[in-house]
């Protein structure tokens, strides 16, 4: 088990029981296990030096209120940073726009797409009431086409038919030209992962989002993706303009740093996350909980 930030400062305050205001060097041996934690909890450490130092400015000469101890007052700075730079309010998905919607799903293979289309496709269709149409763009594995097909069947949404021969940009205008006909209210493009990034995935990526010019443009990303977290997310921000993140698989071990990392360097909201196989594994991304979840 993660020793929690708490524990760590206790040890670091204990028989320090003078109140008053945090001197520099409580603040730098609480800073050095503020570190350890966002290391151990995946933070990038790019992201753990540009916090840490925004942490310091706002800790130095913090008074500590009656009512807490020191290793208390530097937990609660920390978290409130932690909140301020995750978010301070959940950021929904935008369906503000004149239907049908499109949301392009990006990310590598693996990371859970297809899942997160499916599983967005059925709160939208149950919780909102929306009609939606489900397109797979992904031309070089036929299985992930099928894999969509089978999902929208499983939660009754519709999926544009596979037509053999076309080419992702080919397939996404056929998609935005049958949602419209239909009458659908959103359109998801799940586009075509790659193992790791690579010119020709951006490539890709850039010209469905260029040719559809969608309103969501989703990176999708496993929350266990560590320190290559920054690199994934600012390569796709920069090609493709994400305008939000989901994180999947935080229910596997990690604690979320790839949400911080991600969000530090793109500044996009991180929208949702992905806590599970099932379809209904959907939750809204709540600040105030990922950032306990990196504090232990
Ligand atoms: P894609 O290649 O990005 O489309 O990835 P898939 O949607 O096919 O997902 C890859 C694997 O991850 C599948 O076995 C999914 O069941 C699994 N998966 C997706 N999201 C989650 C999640 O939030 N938690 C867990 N534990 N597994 C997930």
């Amino acid at each position: 088990m993660f020793q929690s930030l708490g524990d760590r400062l206790s040890g670091i305050f204990d028989g320090l029981t003078r109140r008053g205001n945090l001197s520099e060097s409580d603040v730098n041996a609480a800073l050095r296990e503020v570190r350890r934690a966002l290391i151990e909890a995946d933070v990038s450490l790019e992201v753990v030096r540009g916090f840490i130092e925004q942490v310091r400015d706002r800790a130095v000469g913090a008074e500590v209120t009656k009512s807490v101890t020191p290793g208390q007052q530097v937990v609660k700075i920390v978290n409130d940073e932690l909140v301020a730079v995750l978010g301070t309010e959940a950021a929904p998905l935008d369906l503000n726009a004149t239907p049908p919607v499109a949301i392009m799903m990006v990310g590598l293979q693996g990371a859970g797409k297809t899942t997160a289309t499916g599983k967005i496709a059925k709160r939208l269709k149950e919780k909102q009431n929306k009609k939606v149409l489900l397109a797979s763009l992904d031309t070089r594995r036929p299985a992930a086409m099928e894999q969509l097909r089978v999902l929208g069947e499983q939660i009754d949404v519709d999926t544009l038919e596979i037509v053999q021969g076309q080419n992702p940009v080919e397939i996404a205008k056929r998609a935005q030209k049958e949602a419209k006909l239909g009458g659908y209210d959103v359109l998801f493009l799940d586009t075509a992962g790659r193992t790791h990034i690579d010119e020709e995935l951006m490539a890709e990526t850039a010209e469905i989002k260029a040719a559809t010019n969608p309103h969501e443009v989703l990176l999708v990303a496993d929350a266990l993706t560590g320190q290559d977290a920054v690199n994934l997310a600012r390569s796709f921000d920069e090609r493709v303009s994400v305008t939000g993140i989901m994180l999947t698989r935080i229910d596997g071990d990690g604690r979320g740093g790839a949400a911080l990392s991600m969000r530090a360097v793109t500044g996009k909201p991180i929208k949702l996350l992905g806590t599970g196989e099932k379809l209904e594994d959907l939750e809204d991304f709540h600040p105030s909980r990922v950032a306990d979840r990196i504090l232990g």
